[in-house]
């Protein structure tokens, strides 16, 4: 049965003119794919047989050869601030997990953002960050990171049928851009309209700093919100905190982003997570307004998130607003990142590979 279903095509893995185009193979009428879209995006059902405008001989046709999502909730946990995490176990019984933040009034949130995960795992070995500690396993495919968004809204139609995913953040577990294509493709459908219809301007991609992928990412037309994991000013000690600095140093990085911000007119952020005694100082602050001329930029200033072997701890509350102070004094846009979802270990960089700590879970 496992192995059956793991043989079936998904769902979520095809944009509408594909389903169109493989319906059609099949003899079915193109016209299906977009009540099946309907059924799955809009209604938010999680099987074939409650498809009522199908006829019960194709529902039974189509669950034969697709599942809707190639993923499959195993855990759920509610924080104190409401922040949803959710553990999703794989086809190949790997596992990632996703986050769901509301801003705003509870009943009535201005805001619903989904934390979405782009890989099993993370190879990158950031020396702050709990994903990167278990290593990397494999890419999701883009059906993989839709079904992530997926899930939590077929969990919010349950609270209130109004209730939309509204904002889309590639902060979860692994680096989007070593998943480049399935990201771009996830982040298209995300905002097709017989899809998610979610606005390009409420979908952040976070990165650690891959130069090369920022310039293609620079000439996809797709007007999205790019965030850089910055997080030091001199290369010595970024060299330390992310290895990735090593291939690309911070002047590449810098370059990189006044490319991006040149051909495609859009603010970037740069994550900046405030580490006690590491990166606080007020010449850290200097140099980081630096870093920012000559390009539109929003800088997060992110409390450190306890991972116990890092070594690291918090910069004290009132450091943080020193440092924020001293960068919008020198006219640098500058916000503390609000934390959700500590109690739960879902705050950025605490989602870890679910398998090192929650076997029996799954
Ligand atoms: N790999 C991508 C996206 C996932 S990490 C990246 O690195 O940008 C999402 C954000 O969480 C990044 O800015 C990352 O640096 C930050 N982060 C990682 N570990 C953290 C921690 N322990 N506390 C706070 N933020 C952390
Ligand atoms: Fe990977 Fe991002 Fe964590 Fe670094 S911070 S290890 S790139 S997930």
């Amino acid at each position: 049965m496992e192995h059956k279903e793991n043989q079936k095509k998904t769902i979520c893995d095809f944009t509408l003119d594909q389903l169109v185009s493989e319906l059609e193979q099949k003899n079915i009428p193109g016209f299906r794919a977009k009540q099946i879209f309907n059924w799955v995006y809009d209604k938010g059902v999680t099987e074939f047989n409650q498809m009522t405008n199908l006829s019960q001989q194709l529902q039974f046709q189509l669950a034969e050869s697709y599942q809707i999502m190639p993923i499959a909730i195993s855990k759920k946990q509610t924080s104190s601030d409401g922040t949803t995490k959710l553990l999703y176990k794989l086809n190949d019984d790997e596992a990632v997990e996703s986050v769901l933040m509301t801003y705003g009034d509870l009943s009535n949130p201005e805001r619903i953002t989904v934390c979405v995960s782009t890989q099993v795992g993370c190879g990158m070995g950031c020396s702050f960050c709990a994903t990167g500690l278990g290593g990397y396993k494999r890419n999701l495919s883009e059906g993989e990171i839709l079904g992530q968004i997926l899930g939590f809204q077929q969990a919010l139609k349950e609270i209130d049928n109004s209730f939309r995913v509204s904002n889309v953040v590639y902060m979860g577990m692994g680096e989007p851009l070593l998943n480049y294509d399935n990201v771009v493709k996830s982040i298209r459908m995300l905002n097709a309209k017989e899809i998610f219809n979610i606005s390009y301007r409420r979908i952040t991609v976070s990165t650690c700093g891959l130069v090369p992928q920022i310039r293609s990412l620079a000439h996809e037309d797709l007007p999205i919100v790019l965030a850089i994991s910055l997080h030091a000013t001199t290369d010595s000690l970024r060299n330390q905190l992310m290895p990735i600095n090593k291939k690309y140093p911070l002047d590449q990085l810098i370059e990189a982003c006044r490319y991006y911000f040149n051909q495609t007119g859009r603010k970037l952020t740069f994550e900046y997570i405030m580490l006690d005694n590491i990166n606080d100082y007020y010449a850290d602050a200097e140099r980081l307004a630096l870093l920012t001329k000559g390009f539109s930029v929003n800088v997060n200033l992110i409390p450190f998130n306890q991972v116990n072997e890092s070594g690291f701890k918090r910069s004290d509350r009132n450091r943080v607003n020193k440092f924020a102070g001293y960068l919008k004094q020198q006219g640098v846009e500058t916000v503390i990142r609000e934390e959700k979802g500590g109690d739960i270990l879902a705050a950025c960089g605490q989602l870890r590979q679910a398998q090192q700590y929650n076997r029996g879970d799954i």
